[in-house]
Order: C-alpha cells, then structure tokens, then sequence
C-alpha cells in the first residue's frame, strides 16, 4: 500500500478544527468472568478457563456477575455519571470467530451510568472538561491468532488460531461525546484523558489498568473540519491503540493524514483504522458499521439489573480521591517544582514515585531515580518493556545513599545488577562488597599515599586554596575504585592539612 500523504501539523491546524471522540475498554479484574464461573486471568493455557456458556454450547445459560456490576457502577461514580436505576444487556449482532455466540453480549440504549464529565490537564496546563455520554458493561472477545503471514494480521496468514480464555471477561466501555476545542493538543489530550481513566480504574481497585496486557484499551475518533463551520467531518476511528505516547502519535498522524485529504478535495472514508507502531501510521481496517447494522436486541436470556439506591450510595461512599484531588495533594506533599511535578505526571512516573516515596525514600530521591538514570535505561529498553525493579527496591537504593553506605556511582551499579535479577539493592551491596569505605583507617592511608605523590597540596590547602583537594580526592577515589566516599575524604584532608607543621 502506498504510504499516505501527510498534511504538516500547524499547517492542517491553520485550516482545520480538530474534534476527536474516545471509546476506552477496561477490563475488570473480576476472579470469574461477566457471565460465566470461569476464571478471568491472564497467561493460562490457551482454552483452559473455558465453560460451555462462554463458547456457547446449546442450552447454556448466562447469570450476571454481581462483583462486575458494583465495579461498573464504581467507575460510572468516579466519572461523575448518573446511574440507570434499571437496564438490560442487549445482544450486539456479529459474526467472528473470536465470540462463539455469533453476539456480543453487551448495553445497548440502557447503559449502566451515563452523562458524566472528567477533567483533564493537558502538558501545557490548560484544563479541559471532557463529557462522558456512557459508561456500559460488556464481554471480552477471546483472542485470535493468525499464522504464517508477515505481518501477523489476518491479510496473509494461512490460518488461525483461537483462544477463548479472553470470551466472557468483563469490560466496562467508557464513551465521550466530541470534544471541541483542544487544537493542537487534542493528541496530548487524548492521551492524558486515557491516562486519567487508568488512574481512575487503578484506584478504584477494579481493573490492573496494565496497557501494556489490553487491561485499558482506546478506540481513537478523529474527525476534521473547516474553521467556522458546524458540521462535524467524517471520522476515522483507530482501533486498540495500548500505550499512551501511541494514542498520542495515532492522533496527531490522522489529523495530519485526513487534512492532507480534504485539502485535496477528496472525502474521508468512515472506517477503523489500524494503528502501526513500527511504522508509526494507521492503516485501513474495515468500513464502519453503524450500530443499525449490528440488529441489537434486548438479551433474552438475562433480568434487568436493578441497583438498589442504598447499593448505589454505598459505592459512592467509598469512591477514592479523584484523580485530580490527588495530583494536588501529591504536588503538595512532595514540595516539587510546578514543572518537576508535571514532568512526573507526563513520564508517567507518578504511581513509582508514589509507592517509592510510601517506602521510605525522599520524593527528591524518588523523582531523581525514576526520572534520571530509571527512564534512560527504560528508553533504552523500548516501548512496552516493564523493568524489573519494585518501588520497594528503589526505596531501599535510595536509603543506602542517604545512610552513606553506596554513594551515587555504585547505586547506578547496584541497580543494574537489580535490574538483573541478582536481588535487593542491601543483598547485592552485601554480595558483592561494593560498600564504600567508611573505615577512616584505610582512607587515610590511601589519602597519604596520594600526597606523597602532590607534595604542594598541603600547603595550598593551609593557604586557603581549596580546590587543590580535588587533586587527592580524585587520586584516593580513583585507588579505591570508586568506592570511597568522597565528602568523607575531603573532611579528613582537611584534618590531615590542619594538622600539618
Ligand atoms: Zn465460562
């Protein structure tokens, strides 16, 4: 396929409004699945958590899964929703082999919660006020793979398997109306409110909120049109987009893509749209069904849900801060700068430097590591790699530092034998003898070694010259690989100097 031709960025601002819509996925980290006992967990044997209602064999009969539903209404609270006092599941018409009823349970005109708002900050500081028009329950599809093409798409392969552990988990899908108005940063804002519905989630205690497993999935809406008009343009929806900086770039290019289009004269095709990280383009999927076509009726099978009032205000009562209520309070807890902060929130480093502080490290400390020497190596790492260090470990580092037991040249050391999977910051300083040396004995003696080799120091020193100590220091540091510490070693040159006839 011919690589499309893009618009440049300012220039298709210049010309078009941007109004882009999100559709995210949650799935809840129930223990069963929506309809069914099986297990709802991640990484079984391909079949395994299976039963004959998730594939559908004949007489099986679906039952609601009552902890699925307290979460949805959990969600549909923090996000400010009212919450539908009863409704009913609806079957969504499809074939695919990924659901073996040939439907999709899932909500159709009752959703569970509906009509709320989230604010979102945006990197720039600017607040926007993002509306919600439903927040629904559904299930997963199981999961398909296709083999023998080249891109692991279905174009291509010769076969494909099937995986029905995934059917039957249950998702909460999270819809905004349009958002006008967010110009240039609609693809940070889209990011940013992705990332707040994963916080929300996270707090709430209802989803592992892991992007990286397809916990939190967003469908992107990207639509077009000219400044001053009203019409809304016709949109493009980027299907499972899973990292944030991903949604970011899969906006950003579909502005670029479709302006490139209009200002041609041609139309934008109403379609999904897949999403190449490699490539860092999207292309086309199928063309978009209008829910019309999916003949969605109401699910025989299943009552209604009714949440009683007293179900509902007891949820509401034990909704966490939100979001925003916790950013203030952590900004002011930590006491960083209003750019340091938002530097975290952006890096996303907000929940590590949370629990590493809970652990006992200074928020400095904590910002220093996960933004510093943590974040270069992740980069390194590439997209979607987890590193293996705890918040726990990085605490622990942090207070061997503090205590004067590594300074900062062995931490970076000590963390990359962490990273390694050798244990604890305190196991492997212990493991492999990389304390500094803290006996006086020993630095001193490597300090008069040094000065029989710069026998001008010392009278510098007496003199007022301080910076010919960086002469020794440097040698003592260098003669005991690092391991000295070099505050320690200035204090006791001084003494020495001071001592001298
Ligand atoms: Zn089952």
């Amino acid at each position: 396929m011919a690589k499309a031709e893009l618009m440049n960025y300012e220039k298709a601002l210049e010309q078009f409004e941007v109004v882009i819509g999100l559709e995210v996925h949650v799935e809840l980290n129930t223990k069963t699945k929506m309809f069914c006992g099986c297990k709802n967990e991640f990484g079984n044997e391909p079949n395994t958590n299976v039963c004959p209602i998730c594939i559908a064999l004949p007489g099986a009969l679906p039952a609601v899964n009552k902890t699925a539903v307290e979460s949805s209404i959990k969600i549909g609270l923090a996000l400010g929703c009212d919450i539908q006092p009863t409704g009913r599941f609806a079957r969504k018409n499809y074939f695919y082999p990924d659901l073996a009823k040939n439907f999709q349970t899932s909500q159709y005109d009752e959703p569970i919660a509906f009509n709320g708002s989230l604010e979102i900050e945006v990197p720039s500081g600017a607040v926007h006020n993002v509306l919600i028009e439903r927040a629904h329950m559904e299930e997963d599809a199981g999961k398909l793979t296709h083999i023998g093409g080249a891109t692991g798409r279905i174009q291509g392969a010769e076969y494909s398997l099937v995986d029905y552990n995934r059917a039957g988990v249950p998702l909460v899908e999270i819809v905004t109306k349009p958002i006008f108005g967010a110009g240039a940063e609609a693809p940070e804002l889209a990011a940013a409110y992705v990332r707040s519905i994963r916080e929300i989630v996270k707090a709430l205690g209802v989803s592992d909120a892991r992007m990286e497993r397809g916990n939190v999935r967003c469908d992107a809406n990207v639509s077009l049109r000219p400044h001053g008009t009203e019409k809304l343009g016709t949109r493009t929806e980027t299907k499972n987009v899973n990292s944030l900086r991903s949604i970011e770039r899969a906006v950003r290019y579909e502005i670029q893509r479709q302006a490139h289009i209009l200002a041609s004269g041609d139309t934008i095709t109403q379609e999904t749209r897949h999403w190449h990280e490699d490539k860092g383009s999207t292309s086309a999927g199928r063309p978009k069904s209008d829910a019309d076509d999916y003949r969605y009726f109401p699910e025989p099978d299943l009552v209604p849900v009714q949440p009683s009032k007293e179900l509902i205000e007891s949820l509401r009562a034990s909704l966490p801060e939100k979001p925003s209520d916790r950013r203030k309070r952590l900004a002011a807890e930590w006491n960083f700068s209003e750019l340091e902060f938002r530097d975290v929130v952006n890096a996303d480093l907000l929940d590590q430097i949370e629990e590493t502080v809970a652990a006992g490290a200074k928020p400095q400390a904590a910002r220093k590591w996960w933004m510093g020497e943590l974040a270069r190596i992740a980069n390194e790492a590439g997209d979607g790699v987890e590193l293996n260090v705890t918040p726990a470990q990085v605490a622990e580092l942090a207070k061997l530092i503090e205590d004067g037991k590594i300074n900062d040249r062995l931490a970076r050391e000590v963390l990359g034998f962490v990273l390694a999977g050798e244990g604890s910051p305190a196991e492997i300083v212990a493991a492999r003898g990389l304390e500094v040396v803290s006996d006086d004995g020993a630095l001193i003696a490597a300090i008069e070694a040094a000065l029989a080799n710069a026998p001008d120091v010392i009278p510098a020193i007496k003199e007022g010259r301080m910076q010919a100590a960086g002469q020794v220091i440097g040698a003592v540091m260098k003669a005991m690989a690092g391991s000295a510490d070099a505050a320690r070693v200035r204090e006791l040159l001084i003494e020495i100097a001071n001592k001298a006839q």
